[in-house]
């Protein structure tokens, strides 16, 4: 199998046949205008209830909200 990318959240290998989202990430660090890019299994890997994008989707939202309460 083909390895396309890996996962930014569980670090393993995205291959040909998965589902992955890609996320456009602007580094502030660099000049903040040149974007890169995370890759996300879009599908459940075996046993797991959500996908890697669904996990970082509710720690973004998880993160949000504490924004807010602070
Ligand atoms: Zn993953």
């Amino acid at each position: 199998m083909d390895c396309i990318a890996q996962c930014a959240y569980c670090r393993s290998s995205i291959v040909s046949g998965q589902r992955w989202v890609r996320e456009k990430i602007y580094d502030s660090a660099l000049d903040g205008r040149t974007p890169d890019y995370h890759r996300y299994h879009a599908e459940p890997l075996c046993g797991q209830q959500e996908s890697c994008w669904e996990k970082h989707e509710m720690e973004r939202e998880i993160a949000r909200t504490a924004v807010y309460a602070a």
